[in-house]
């Protein structure tokens, strides 16, 4: 399945750089041992939260990479997507590997997974966590995207700056109702099946938001103490929206949920973005490609309950 994203998935082509000493020099291609010092300058692996797995899974550092390709999802379409291009290194949010697993015999998802990369050559890295805590981070773009200002995380990293940590609070410059807010948040993301549900007053005005890209309903605490109107995450099951809800003070905080891969997919053109800038700058050339594959595991709704 493909996808036709919002912000049109992106090849970011580092220009050459300015800083090069030798001006002269064509920019080389990178190999992955240098790229991946590229990686822990935007995204340390320090920042990673104590149960992620973070990092290199596939792949020998001495490798040449000309083709770069951002992912959420190591899924087996996304790898053969990234395979069929021609990438040498496939970086994505989700780890392919998270438990612990005794085998990666080619008859298990996983071990097909490990089987294709390594056998293809292609290399796997994992950005997740610490994609999420970092400065330009998954919720750093989407707060950005959704035009909050003056924003500081909602938990400050253990190892990191003030501004790094999970999820981000700012402000909009004026209040709007949760109702074109929410149509905002619709109008930012990639075309997906889950939509944007809501729960709240639709004329109620907010105007401090938080936000959270991914899974974010063990935050709830940390969103009330900010003060914030509305919290924007994915993922929010039954009890613990009911539950936030119920605690809610002058009817605030509202929820939006979203598709917890469609709000992290709005980190990839930024991601690349950025990696590509960081390489330009160090004299390297790479080609950077956004997956154009929808890996949203939901494919359509129904929605009896109408607007
Ligand atoms: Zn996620």
């Amino acid at each position: 399945m493909s996808m036709e994203p919002v912000n049109s998935g992106v090849a970011a082509e580092p220009a050459e750089s300015p800083d090069v000493a030798d001006a002269g020099a064509a920019p080389e291609a990178p190999t992955l041992g240098q790229l991946m010092l590229a990686v822990e300058e935007l995204w340390p692996e320090s920042l990673a939260e104590e149960w992620d797995e973070v990092g290199l899974v596939a792949g020998h550092p001495s490798a040449e990479i000309t083709r770069v390709m951002f992912a959420v999802d190591p899924t087996l379409e996304v790898i053969d997507e990234a395979i069929e291009w021609g990438a040498e290194l496939l970086i994505t949010h989700h780890p392919l590997l998270l438990k612990g697993v005794t085998s990666v015999a080619a008859n298990t998802p996983k071990g097909k997974a490990v089987h294709r990369l390594i056998e293809s050559g292609t290399a796997l890295l994992t950005v997740h966590t610490n994609g999420d805590s970092a400065v330009g981070g998954v919720s750093d773009v989407l707060a950005d995207a959704l035009g909050l200002q003056d924003v500081a995380p909602l938990t400050r990293a253990a190892n990191g700056l003030p501004e790094e940590g999970i999820g981000r609070v700012g402000d909009l410059a004026e209040a709007m109702t949760l109702g074109d807010f929410a149509a905002r948040v619709y109008g930012i993301l990639p075309s997906v099946a889950g939509g944007v549900r809501v729960s709240g007053d639709k004329d109620g005005l907010v105007r401090r938001i938080a936000v959270c890209g991914g899974a974010g309903d063990s935050l709830f605490d940390e969103v009330r103490a900010s003060g914030a109107d509305l919290y924007v995450t994915a993922d929010l099951r039954h009890h613990a929206a009911s539950e936030a809800r119920e605690a809610a003070v002058n009817d605030r905080p509202y929820l939006i949920d979203v598709s917890h891969f469609a709000s992290e997919w709005l980190w990839l053109p930024a991601a690349a973005d950025a990696l590509g800038n960081v390489l330009a700058d160090q004299g390297l050339d790479v080609d950077i490609r956004v997956s154009s594959t929808n890996s949203d595991p939901w494919d359509f709704i129904l929605t009896p309950g109408g607007d």
